[in-house]
């Protein structure tokens, strides 16, 4: 499958959204809590932003901040991992059999899109990759891609991300 499932076109300077175009009509996603990959990879990048909202959930920085890996351009590190690469904040409910996050309201923007991630085309263009591993891709209980699926799950991170692409 290719991974570039739409393009969103934006402008930049307003931060407003022009258009979202589905490049692949057939693609469905949902997720299966299965936490199979998305959050057993090693914590993912946070921004200082991100991190200002997880203080909220009443944890301290050195908490959940691991900034060995600090890139600079407004990221203050990754989240913290478990010693089997899961991240501190996963939980397993064991009456649902489901994983969930622990933070979740406050998660990262990179946990909001997952299996999904930005690729900045031209100026005023973005394109919607999929990871192609997550178990929910193609998931038949999903209804088919949309232009409000894209509104409602990814123009809120793309726009709080915009200046990292
Ligand atoms: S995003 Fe994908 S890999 Fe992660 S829990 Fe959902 S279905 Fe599983
Ligand atoms: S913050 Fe939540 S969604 Fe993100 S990797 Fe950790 S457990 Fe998964």
């Amino acid at each position: 499958m290719d991974n570039h499932v739409a393009t969103i076109t934006l402008d930049f300077s307003q931060k407003t959204v022009k258009d979202i175009q589905i490049i692949q009509k057939k693609f469905r996603f949902k997720c299966k809590r299965c936490s199979t990959l998305c959050c057993k990879l090693g914590g993912p990048t946070i921004t200082k932003d991100e991190a200002q909202k997880i203080l909220q959930s009443g944890y301290e920085f050195d908490d959940f901040v691991d900034p060995t890996k600090n890139s600079g351009n407004g990221i203050v590190g990754t989240l913290k991992s478990n010693k089997d690469g899961s991240c501190i904040f996963l939980r397993f409910d064991q009456t649902q059999n489901i994983y969930k996050c622990g933070i979740y309201r406050h998660r990262p923007n990179l946990c909001k899109i997952y299996p999904f991630k930005f690729e900045k085309l031209e100026t005023n263009k973005v394109a919607v990759h999929i990871i192609p591993c997550c178990q929910g891709l193609n998931n038949p209980e999903a209804q088919e891609m949309n232009s409000q699926f894209v509104t409602d799950f990814l123009i809120e991170p793309l726009l709080q991300t915009i200046n990292l692409l």
